[in-house]
């Protein structure tokens, strides 16, 4: 994987911005205006608080969303379970204020994700998000904006990275496998084209897909349903 400034594409224009160009972009694409203009005008959709979040895992991986201020906090971690960690159903957990609150509470005490987003995020609040407390992906996240207005399926993706570039250890074509072995060890050694990862002296076993997720790599992780939810949750243009 190289070091280059890493690129994100907006879901409405899909053009290309650096990373930290994105949420300038984001304020004034016309592409986004006009489909905004016309979820407003369409009756039958309520007007909602409308939250802009910036999520964030590690340096590569950034995605700009908005989600209704009436969806919970479980629809936030089914969102990022299907986008990008989920791989064997660990517990999962947002930090907020100094209070967690966790995907299946199992002590007294514990706090549930069936919280409303509009009664515990305002405005510039940071909060975190954690999936699997074992070996453990790190998600932060970030209200940018709150609005009035009216959303399609409660969430929408703005934005999100390109995947970065991942080239074969060996040859470097394009590497299609990590190593989860190598990968905490040795990153810039654990990527490999098929034919190379066939080779590897951790076993193919120990092979995962190269994916577009900060969950890369590690546990079980293969990206199934990334996919499947970035459709899913993608303005309809
Ligand atoms: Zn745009
Ligand atoms: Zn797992
Ligand atoms: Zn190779
Ligand atoms: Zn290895």
């Amino acid at each position: 994987m190289s070091g280059k400034m890493s690129k994100g594409k907006c879901f409405f224009c899909s053009k290309i911005f650096a990373k930290n160009a994105m949420q300038k972009h984001l304020e004034k694409c016309e592409k986004r205006k006009e489909y905004t203009g016309k979820s407003e005008s369409r009756v039958g959709l309520k007007k909602e608080k409308i939250y802009n979040i910036l999520i964030k895992g590690g340096r590569e991986y950034q995605m700009f969303i908005e989600i209704s201020g009436n969806k919970k906090l479980k629809d936030m971690d089914d969102f990022i379970r299907g986008i990008w960690v989920e791989c064997c159903g660990h517990l999962s957990a947002f930090t907020i204020d100094g209070v967690e609150y966790i995907s299946a509470p199992y002590e007294r005490g514990d706090r549930s994700m069936n919280v409303q987003i509009a009664d515990v995020l305002d405005r510039g609040t940071k909060f975190s998000y954690e999936y699997d407390f074992g070996t453990t992906t790190e998600i932060d996240l970030e209200i940018i904006s709150i609005r009035e207005g009216k959303i399609d399926n409660g969430l929408l993706i703005l934005a999100r990275n390109l995947p970065p570039e991942a080239k074969c250890c060996v040859c470097g074509k394009d590497a299609v496998n990590v190593c989860s072995q190598c990968i905490d060890e040795d990153f810039e050694n654990a990527f490999f084209c098929g034919e190379h990862g066939e080779e590897h002296e951790c076993g193919e076993d120990m092979l995962l897909p190269v994916t577009n997720s900060p969950r890369m790599g590690m546990c079980g992780y293969t990206g199934d349903n990334d996919e499947f939810y970035e459709k899913k949750f993608s303005p309809k243009i």
